[in-house]
């Protein structure tokens, strides 16, 4: 079987490293030469518009997925005419692609998000200014990613400076939710409607990119896992979904609001690595497959950092006991996702503990 990847990124390159020993083949599509995957497996560098290329890059495919979210939409459709799968379907893809479908998507669902307008124009900001308070969060509806293209509007005389710097069109304004923290669940569904919940997972952030994530989430109520999980299970069935599906929430005095959705595997699931029974990378290659799904239960409590900008020793990192390090292969650069360090802990403490130590190499 020949799996073709949309993106060659380090999400495609751990597909790859857990698809190999169930016999699996990759090749890349990536308009960037030298991606993280690209010594894993041949990479077509065309552009994702580029119909002759993709048609090429589609020959022998048995299935297509993307490990990149922004794959323009009539590109994942091209290829549905050209292989026999194409996962998850291109109209999540579509759904999660814009911030204002996407809300509105979830809140048809019954799922709640922060409150929201849409932003054409000055005077739309204002009126949405208005009606939904300040402090409020500008967002651009398309290609936003680790905190980019936002503003955060704190009082009435920023707003005028907000609508500029973020391009005065194709907006959103949402209500800033002062959320206690934020957790993420990721879910999976195979071709035939199983499906298969990871435990919910903490995650910290800063400067709008995941640095710690934290699995199973410590103090989740009783209720919160099954309402996440009906959660999840809604927006698959919705679409008819098959591969992982990560959903990103606020917990607010205890309740989740919805933040984003992400079609495809997830920063906040490489803990899945060692500290599941089976990988995400793994269980998504399973649902594409139509394959039975892996077990999603944890091994232990696991922490996740990634490596931001700078990488510590190779040798410093594993004299940590436990500890796995993932480089991607990527040139260092400030806020660029370089590579990250599991470690799977027999309870919280001992978790806590060796997540210190390896927090000290890396701060
Ligand atoms: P996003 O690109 O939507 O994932 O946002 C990046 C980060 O900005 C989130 O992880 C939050 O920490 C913060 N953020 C985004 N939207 C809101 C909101 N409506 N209220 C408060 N914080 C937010």
């Amino acid at each position: 079987m020949k799996i073709g990847v949309l993106g060659a990124g380090q999400l495609g390159r751990m597909l790859a490293l857990q698809g190999y020993p169930l016999g699996l083949r990759f090749r890349f599509f990536d308009p960037t030469a030298k991606g993280p995957a690209n010594d894993l497996a041949e990479q077509h560098a065309e552009d994702y518009r580029d119909v002759d290329a993709l048609k090429k890059f589609a020959q022998g495919l048995d299935a297509v997925t993307y490990e990149f979210e922004n794959v323009p939409i009539e590109t994942a459709r091209l290829l549905s005419d050209c292989v026999p799968h194409v996962f998850p379907p291109p109209a999540a893809l579509e759904a999660s692609q814009d911030r204002l479908v996407e809300k509105t998507f979830f809140n048809s669902l019954g799922i709640d998000t922060a409150p929201f307008r849409k932003v054409d124009s000055l005077d739309e900001l204002r009126a949405a200014a208005d009606e939904l308070g300040l402090p409020a969060i500008l967002k651009t509806r398309r290609m936003g990613y680790d905190g980019k293209g936002q503003f955060v509007i704190e009082s009435a005389d920023q707003i005028d400076a907000a609508f500029t710097a973020l391009g005065g069109a194709n907006l959103i304004l949402e209500g800033f939710v002062k959320f206690d923290r934020e957790v993420s669940i990721l879910a999976v569904r195979n071709r035939d409607g199983d499906s298969a919940f990871y435990p919910l997972v903490e995650n910290i952030h800063r400067g709008g990119i995941l640095r710690i994530s934290r699995a199973p989430a410590p103090h989740i109520s009783p209720l919160q896992q099954p309402d996440a999980e009906d959660k999840a299970m809604r927006v698959m069935n919705a679409l008819n979904y098959v591969g992982v599906l990560a959903i990103e929430f606020f917990e607010s005095h205890g309740k989740l609001l919805a933040n984003e959705m992400a079609c495809r595997v997830h920063n906040s699931g490489h803990w899945t690595i060692e500290g599941a029974e089976t990988s995400q990378f793994e269980n998504h290659l399973r649902a594409g497959l139509n394959l039975p799904l892996g077990s999603t239960q944890p091994l232990g409590f696991t922490a996740m950092i990634n490596l931001i900008g700078k990488v510590p020793e190779t040798k410093d990192v594993l004299a940590v006991p436990g500890a796995h390090l993932h480089l991607y292969r990527k040139a260092p650069k400030p806020g660029r996702k370089l590579g990250h360090i599991t470690l799977v802990g027999e309870d919280p403490a001992d978790r806590e503990e060796r997540l210190e130590a390896l927090l000290n190499l890396v701060e």
